[in-house]
C-alpha cells in the first residue's frame, strides 16, 4: 500500500501513529513481499505474525500457508484486520494481544510453526524472548528490527555490537543479517535504519552442550562491565582464573568480549556444578538388572545389550507439578540413545544393577533436573501413582510412575534434557491426540495411567 493509501487507511480507522506501539508501517509492497519470501511460506506451514499492523505482509502470506495467526496489540487494528480478512476466516485467526506476554505452549499442538514479524522497536527485544527462547515450537523466523538490535544479533567477538544478547542468541540459532532498509520505506519515517534477519535452529551437534541457565549466567556477569578483566567480572580467583584461561587458551587478561561462543560454552561448564557432568557421557556401558516378567531380577548386563535384545528391565517416571497442577515435560538431548528430540516425563530414566525405585526416582530428579522432591505432606509430596507392566510401549520396561512437587528452581543440562516447561493436562491432552509422535512413546502409557480422571483444578 502506498503512503496515501496507509494514511487514509489509517485515518479511517481513527488510528495516529503510536511511538510507543513502534507503529512504522510498511509502504513498499514490493519489499513486503521479498520479506515475506525469505520465510520460504509452504502450503502446510502453520505461520505467527508479530504486530501485522495493517496488514503489509500479511497480504503475502494469505493462500501461502495453512493457517495464519496474527497477533496485534492495538485494539483497532486488530479489528480492521478482522474485517479485512473475514472472508478467509477458516486460514487466519486475528488475535488482539501483547506478544511479550503470549502464550506459546498452545502452539505446539500445531507441529513446528514459522514466525514473521516487522517488529515494534522498542520492544523487539522482550518479544522476541518471549518466542524464541527454549522451548518453542518455531523453526524458522525471519524479523525486521532496528538496524542496530540486528548487528547486535549476528555480532562476532572484539567488536562493540559483541555481547550477551548476540551469545543469547547464536547459542540456539543460527542468525543471518540479510538485508538492511532505509527509513524511506516506512510511513510514518523511523530516524533509524532497519535490518532483516533469518533465524534457524542451531543443527544438533554443532555446539557442545551446556545449561543455558548458568550461559545466561556467566554471560551476565562477564559482560556487566565491559572494560573490566574477566577473571574481575567472574568474580575468580587468579589460580581458577588461569587454568580456565589456560584451558580456553586466552590470556589471563582478556575481556568479555574476546571471548567466542564457543569458549563462552566452555567457562559455563567449567564453572557449572550440574550434576550431568559428573556422569560419563557415553552410557552403553552402564549395568542393568534384567528381569523375568514377575519384575525378579535374574541376571545383569550392559544396557546396550539390553536394549537390543528386548530384554526386560527397569525404570522409572517422575510427574512433577506446580500449584496450578500443570505437568513439567521435558524435551530429551539429541544425545539420547532412544527417542531423541521427543517429548517425555518431567525426569525418567533406568535403575542402576541393585537400585530400588523410589531411589532410582529421587536420584534421576536430581541428575536431570536438579532438584530435590518435596518431603512428603499431603497430595502434593514425593508418592508413587501407578506401575507399569513391561510391554513394547514402555520398551520392555517395568515402569513405576511417581508424581511429585519439588524443592527449588529447575535446572536442566542440554547433555541429558534439551529444554523443558509446565504444562497444562488439557493441553498435554490436546497434544498427544494430535501429535503422538511429539512424544516417547513411555511417557504416553505413563501419561493414561497418570490422566484417568481429568484434574479438578483444570
Ligand atoms: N507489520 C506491519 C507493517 O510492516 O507495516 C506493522 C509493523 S509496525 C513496525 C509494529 C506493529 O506491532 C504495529 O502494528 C503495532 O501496533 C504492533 N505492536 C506493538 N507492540 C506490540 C505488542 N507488544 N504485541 C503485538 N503487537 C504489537
Amino acid at each position: 500500500m502506498s503512503e496515501g493509501g496507509i494514511r487514509k487507511l489509517l485515518s479511517g480507522i481513527d488510528v495516529v501513529p503510536s511511538r510507543q506501539l513502534g507503529q512504522n508501517f510498511l509502504i513498499d509492497d514490493a519489499f513486503s513481499k521479498w520479506i515475506v519470501d525469505q520465510l520460504d511460506p509452504q502450503p502446510e506451514d502453520v505461520i505467527v505474525e508479530i504486530g501485522p499492523g495493517t496488514g503489509a505482509l500479511s497480504r503475502h502470506l494469505i493462500g501461502r500457508c495453512r493457517k495464519l495467526i496474527l497477533i496485534e496489540k492495538d485494539q483497532r487494528l486488530a479489528e480492521y484486520l478482522r474485517e479485512e480478512f473475514a472472508d478467509v476466516t477458516d486460514q487466519v485467526e486475528v488475535r488482539n494481544e501483547d506478544a511479550i506476554e503470549f502464550d506459546k505452549r498452545p502452539l505446539f499442538v500445531e507441529g513446528p510453526i514459522k514466525l514473521i514479524g516487522n517488529l515494534p522497536y522498542s520492544t523487539a527485544t522482550p518479544i522476541m524472548r518471549n518466542f524464541l527462547e527454549q522451548p518453542t515450537p518455531v523453526s524458522r523466523a525471519v524479523l525486521m528490527l532496528q538496524k542496530e538490535v540486528a548487528e547486535r544479533i549476528v555480532a562476532v567477538p572484539s567488536t562493540k555490537a559483541y555481547g550477551k544478547l548476540g551469545l543469547r542468541m547464536q547459542s540456539e540459532w543460527d542468525v543471518e543479517l540479510v538485508k538492511t532498509a532505509g527509513p524511506e520505506l516506512f510511513y510514518p519515517r523511523p530516524k533509524v535504519d532497519s535490518s532483516i534477519i533469518v533465524l534457524t535452529p542451531q543443527l544438533p551437534g554443532a555446539l557442545v552442550h551446556f545449561c543455558k541457565r548458568k550461559f545466561d549466567d556467566v554471560t551476565n556477569r562477564g559482560f556487566a562491565q565491559r572494560r573490566k578483566l574477566l577473571k574481575k567480572n567472574l568474580s575468580l580467583n587468579s589460580e581458577a582464573w588461569n587454568k580456565l584461561a589456560a584451558e580456553l587458551e586466552v590470556s589471563e587478561t582478556a575481556r568479555a568480549e574476546e571471548l567466542t561462543l564457543e569458549q563462552w560454552i566452555e567457562v559455563s561448564n567449567e564453572l557449572d556444578d550440574h550434576p550431568v557432568l559428573d556422569l560419563p557421557e557415553d552410557s552403553s556401558g552402564e549395568i542393568f538388572d534384567v528381569v523375568d516378567e514377575n519384575d525378579e531380577v535374574v541376571k545383569q548386563a550392559p544396557r546396550a545389550e539390553v536394549h537390543e535384545k528386548d530384554w526386560r528391565h527397569r525404570a522409572v517416571h517422575i510427574f512433577v507439578q506446580n500449584k496450578a497442577g500443570d505437568l513439567y515435560l521435558q524435551q530429551r538431548s539429541d544425545l539420547k540413545d532412544r527417542h531423541a528430540g521427543q517429548w517425555d516425563s518431567s525426569s525418567a530414566g533406568h535403575l542402576d544393577a541393585g537400585e530400588d525405585y523410589e531411589a532410582a526416582a529421587k536420584r534421576e530428579l536430581f541428575e536431570e533436573l536438579m532438584v530435590s522432591p518435596k518431603a512428603a505432606e499431603g497430595e502434593s509430596g514425593f508418592c508413587e501413582l501407578a506401575r507399569i507392566e513391561a510391554c513394547e510401549e514402555t520398551g520392555w520396561e517395568f515402569v513405576r510412575l511417581y508424581s511429585c512437587q519439588v524443592v527449588g528452581k529447575i535446572r536442566t543440562h542440554g547433555r541429558e534434557v534439551a529444554c523443558g516447561a509446565y504444562f497444562p493436562l488439557r493441553l498435554v491432552r490436546e497434544w498427544i491426540a494430535k501429535r503422538p509422535e511429539d512424544f516417547a512413546p513411555g511417557f504416553i502409557a505413563c501419561f493414561r495411567r497418570f490422566d484417568i480422571e481429568p484434574s479438578e483444578n483444570e
